[in-house]
């Protein structure tokens, strides 16, 4: 038996289905996750030595690749001032400052220790602002595994039919409302029934947690405005989008402002972090000047401050969105050539895509839904086979790297022109 397969015999018998997060498992692709041993580049290499061309990228945060130099060296740098002060720091206040910088919503921001923690306490925060305790979310659209969150939610929630998990309270599931994202005419509504008793709007700007569709034209701008009359906060779950799409994430490539924004994954450079911030008077509510509790043991945690700090500022230093557009665009026309013709639909906004097998247009969870999932499994081994590993379920994105080539992206488009053979979907 292969390596991976025995350690993955053992982790089940340790860790709850063998991972120690849902996503990683293959139940909705068949077959076992591969145990990685290194990661370098555009590459993960696993236990038994084989190698794949990763569209993963550690779910979001490899941003340039894996193992950057740079990068590791920082760690290794920082590491031996020590490891964690419980005081504040001079990083924490330049990681203010660039977070500032770059998304010009943000007058004051916290950090944690992952994304889930920033939505949670920015719904908090959002509470205990307005007064108020209804929470409006959007199907599909994933938060992290907060209880108000977790319903109709997207990615492992979603991919293994949890999408409402059990173990949340009903006191707490009852104060959130599901709305079809991009249909204004259901959060009008919501808004005329119960408005004044709305704490906020919470919404990945582009949902990329039921695969990846984008909001249509003025949806965004519809929410600011509903928001704004009836005293709603809007908070902008850019966890993913952050510091990916744009510098300043999705809100400054729609030129729509919230009031709060969630972040994590690249901002922390592959090691645990999150953050939140937005309109000062807001953050102001925060413990220890305001009534809002909110803490961390290793929030602003050095090492994960300076790993966060060395990849943006590599980032800014070889205009790295610019460089994944380019990627991306040689991506998009390349998988374009391969589906002509099919019954596929393909999205891609800068560095993040995703093909759907369904030939109608994705614009919600709903129709996300549609696209054949016995397809996108047989597919998804195929490209795995020929070293090309993908999100194991549809309802994830895909993610490019600074790192990825030319030459990564053409091996790909022909794997993948193979895989479409092999599945049928022609
Ligand atoms: C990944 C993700 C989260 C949760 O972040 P964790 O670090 O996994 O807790 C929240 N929101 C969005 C949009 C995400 O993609």
């Amino acid at each position: 038996m292969l390596e991976s397969g025995q350690l993955f015999l053992k982790s089940r018998a340790l860790i709850p289905g063998g991972v120690n997060s849902p996503a990683r498992a293959f139940k909705a692709v068949g077959g076992q996750p591969f145990f990685v041993r290194q990661a370098r580049g555009s590459h993960l290499t696993d236990v038994d030595g084989t190698k794949y061309i990763d569209y993963v990228c550690t779910w979001g945060p490899a941003i340039l690749g894996h193992s950057h130099k740079a990068v590791v060296e920082a760690i290794y740098a920082a590491a031996k001032n020590g490891i964690s002060f419980g005081t504040p720091t001079a990083l924490e206040v330049e990681m203010a400052q660039t977070i500032r910088g770059m998304v010009p919503s943000i007058e004051k921001v916290r950090m944690v220790n992952s994304g889930t923690e920033a939505t949670m306490s920015c719904i908090r925060l959002a509470r205990g602002f307005t007064k108020r305790d209804i929470i409006v979310k959007f199907a599909g659209c994933y938060h992290g595994h907060v209880d108000s969150l977790l319903v109709k939610a997207g990615s492992g929630a979603l991919t293994y039919g949890q999408p409402d998990s059990a173990g949340i309270p009903r006191v707490l599931a009852e104060l959130t409302r599901v709305l079809p994202f991009n249909n204004p005419d259901a959060v009008r509504e919501t808004f005329r029934r119960e408005g004044r008793a709305i704490a906020a709007v919470i919404l990945e700007p582009v949902p990329a947690n039921a695969g990846l569709y984008l909001p249509v034209p003025g949806f965004l701008e519809e929410l600011r405005r509903l928001c704004d009359h009836y005293g709603a906060l809007l908070i902008f779950d850019e966890v993913m989008t952050g510091f990916r799409l744009a510098p300043g994430g999705a809100q400054e490539i729609f030129g729509v402002c919230p009031d709060l924004t969630a972040l994590g994954k690249v901002i922390g450079g592959g090691l645990p972090v999150g953050a939140f911030g937005g309109r000062a008077d807001i953050m102001d509510y925060l413990s220890p000047d305001g009534p809002v509790y909110q803490a961390g043991t290793l929030s602003g945690n050095p090492l994960s401050l300076t790993a966060g700090l060395t990849q943006l500022r590599e980032l800014q230093k070889i205009d790295g969105w610019k460089r994944l557009e380019k990627t991306g665009c040689s991506l998009e026309k390349a998988i374009l050539e391969c589906i002509q013709g099919k019954p596929l639909t393909f999205h891609r906004i800068g560095s993040m895509f995703c093909l759907y097998f369904t030939p109608h247009s994705v614009c919600n969870l709903s129709d996300a839904q549609k696209s054949d999932l016995s397809a996108f499994r047989k597919f998804f081994q195929v490209c795995l086979r020929h070293g090309v590993y993908l999100p194991p379920s549809q309802f994830e994105t895909s993610f490019l790297s600074t790192a990825h080539t030319l030459e990564d992206i053409q091996h790909t488009a022909k794997i993948v022109a193979n895989a479409l053979q092999t599945v049928g979907a022609c």
